[in-house]
């Protein structure tokens, strides 16, 4: 039996069948899924998703609804990007395609933040097209399978998988051959520890047979990441409410609220008095912590701030704002902020006066 042939075979008895977007798999549900699941877990995904689903039913719905909602629904899943590029896309399709979801490659890779490989997953598992796939668990198994060594990074190795993706993939139920890589690449070839003994191509895996397994595929280059220091600036009005600004779109959680944040140089009390208005004056400086992107380490340098007499409020909508610790859930902040918020409880209302002082 050929590769393809044997993978399905595997896939009829052992694969995955009962993930929420494989039920009603339409382009709109599987690109949504397919979205989410970039970097991110399938377990982590499913209640992301079925809320998602539950608020926004039909592409139309993701159109509509504003920005702030669906990040929101976004908080805690990370790359915010991915949100803010569904939420575009939805308005482009809508717009642009009359409102249904396109059906070709060139069509879909045009979406924001849809790369080959996610376009691949959508036109073969919603629309049953014979369109080559190409994530991370792929990637694993045809280079342990044929034995290609390098990084995957690398173009020349990278053209090469794209190769032998698209020869492998059959004419017959690509969708399902497709998920069956997937699934396989997620259950037995794992990273560490593959289930080698139970692999439907085990027969003629290199990799296996020159007992190189982690070899395969070849790792990145050492990078050493740049770090960036941030200080947060935490402080609350009269009525125990948090500054928050919203961030410029580009960038790190473009277009989320985040705490107002000053340079590691700049004194933090002088900069919320110079920048923003606000007579503040510095109470603490707190244990740093870390949090780590793609491309840099970031270092968050925690700084606690009490007003200094009277605090002028803003209008609702401005930028920044001050909000409620309650709220925060439904503004979609990122996660290590709404982490650091969680953990201020409510010691820092020290110094802060009655509401009576307030002045608009
Ligand atoms: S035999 Fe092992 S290494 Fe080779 S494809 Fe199967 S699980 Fe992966």
């Amino acid at each position: 039996m050929d590769f393809a042939g044997r993978v399905l075979a595997w896939f009829d008895r052992h694969g995955r069948r009962d993930l929420p977007w494989q039920r009603d798999p339409s382009p709109y549900r599987v690109w949504v899924s397919e979205i989410m699941l970039q970097q991110t877990q399938v377990s982590t995904v499913i209640p992301y998703f079925e809320r998602f689903m539950a608020r926004f039913p039909t592409i139309g719905d993701l159109a509509d609804a504003e920005v702030d909602e669906v990040m929101a629904l976004w908080s805690g899943l990370g790359y915010y990007a991915r949100g803010r590029n569904l939420h575009r896309s939805a308005r482009l399709v809508r717009d642009d395609c009359g409102g249904r979801f396109p059906l070709t490659l060139a069509e879909v890779q045009a979406l924001p933040g849809v790369g080959r490989s996610t376009a691949g997953a959508i036109l073969s598992l919603a629309a049953g097209q014979r369109q080559p796939i190409l994530d991370g668990n792929v990637k694993r198994v045809l280079s342990r399978h044929r034995a290609i060594a390098g990084w995957p990074g690398q173009t020349q190795v990278l053209a090469r998988l794209w190769g032998l993706a698209e020869a492998l993939t059959p004419v017959r139920r690509p969708g399902d051959y497709n998920q069956a890589m997937m699934d396989l690449g997620a259950i037995l070839c794992t990273r560490t520890r593959p289930g080698c003994e139970r692999c439907p191509v085990a027969n003629d895996c290199l990799a296996l047979a020159e007992g190189r397994i982690d070899a395969y595929p070849g790792r990145r280059p050492r990078q050493v990441l740049p770090r960036r220091v941030i200080q947060f600036l935490l402080l609350r009005n009269q009525r125990g409410e948090w500054l928050l600004e919203r961030r410029p779109p580009a960038g790190i959680w473009g277009g989320l609220w985040s705490l107002p944040e000053c340079g590691e140089d700049e004194e933090p009390d002088e900069w919320c008095r110079t920048r923003l208005g606000y007579p503040v004056r510095l109470v603490e400086k707190l244990h740093p912590r870390r949090h780590s992107f793609s491309h840099f380490e970031l270092e968050m340098r925690p700084v606690r701030l009490a007003p200094v007499g009277q605090l002028a409020l803003v209008a609702e909508g401005d930028n920044p704002a001050w909000y409620r610790y309650t709220t925060l859930m439904d503004l979609g902040l990122p996660a290590p902020i709404l982490r650091l918020l969680r953990d201020m409880g409510d010691e820092d209302l020290e110094g802060i006066g009655p509401s009576s002082e307030l002045s608009i």
